[in-house]
C-alpha cells in the first residue's frame, strides 16, 4: 500500500487533478495532507495550552514535558515527518525543537534580552545576542521542522476561521 506521501507526490505530479480524481482518488489524497496537517496543528495548540497552564503554576519544562496532553500525537507525527526525511537522529531533535517551540526564551536572560545587576548599568545579554531567544536546535533540522510545526499550525488556524466564518459567506 502507498504511503500518503506517495499518495501525496503522485498527486501532485498529476497533469489534470480533475479528469483524475474519480479513478484514483488524488484529490483525496491532498484533502487528507491537508486534514492531518490540521489535526497536528490543532494537537500542537493543545500541547501548547497544556504547557502554558503548566508554566503559569510555576512548572519546569524539563519535568513536566513528558506528561503534556497531546505530546504522543505531536511527537508521532513531527517523528513520522522527520523519517520521511531520512533525518538522522529524528526522536532527539523531535524533543529538542519542541520544548524549543514551547519555551524559546534565552536561559540566560529569561527572554528580557537584558542582563540587569544591581550597582551596573544594564546591558544586552550576550547568550543571545540581544534577541531574548535560545538558539534553535540542530541547526537547518531544526529550523525545518519549526517551518512545518509553523505549517501546521496555520492550517489548523485557518480550519477555525473557516468554521466560525458565518454560514452562506462565500470565502
Ligand atoms: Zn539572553
Amino acid at each position: 500500500m502507498a504511503t500518503i506521501t506517495e499518495r501525496y507526490q503522485s498527486a501532485a505530479n498529476s497533469k489534470d487533478l480533475t479528469a483524475k480524481a474519480g479513478r484514483e482518488g488524488d484529490v483525496d489524497a491532498i484533502v487528507a495532507v491537508a486534514w492531518n496537517r490540521s489535526r497536528v496543528g490543532a494537537a500542537l495548540m493543545r500541547l501548547h495550552s497544556d504547557w502554558d497552564g503548566l508554566a503559569k503554576r510555576g512548572g519546569k519544562l524539563e519535568q513536566t514535558y513528558l506528561q503534556l496532553k497531546a505530546l504522543s500525537e505531536v511527537r508521532g507525527n513531527i517523528l513520522l515527518w522527520a523519517r520521511e526525511r531520512r533525518m538522522e537522529d529524528a526522536g532527539n531533535k523531535v524533543d529538542a525543537v519542541l520544548c524549543w517551540w514551547l519555551e524559546p526564551a534565552c536561559q540566560s536572560c529569561n527572554g528580557t534580552k537584558w542582563i540587569v545587576k544591581e550597582h551596573q548599568p544594564n546591558r544586552p545579554c550576550n547568550v543571545c545576542r540581544g534577541t531574548g531567544e535560545a538558539k534553535i536546535p540542530y541547526g537547518t533540522d531544526g529550523i525545518a521542522m519549526l517551518a512545518y510545526i509553523g505549517s501546521c499550525m496555520h492550517r489548523a488556524q485557518a480550519s477555525i476561521r473557516g468554521k466560525m466564518r458565518p454560514q452562506g459567506v462565500k470565502s
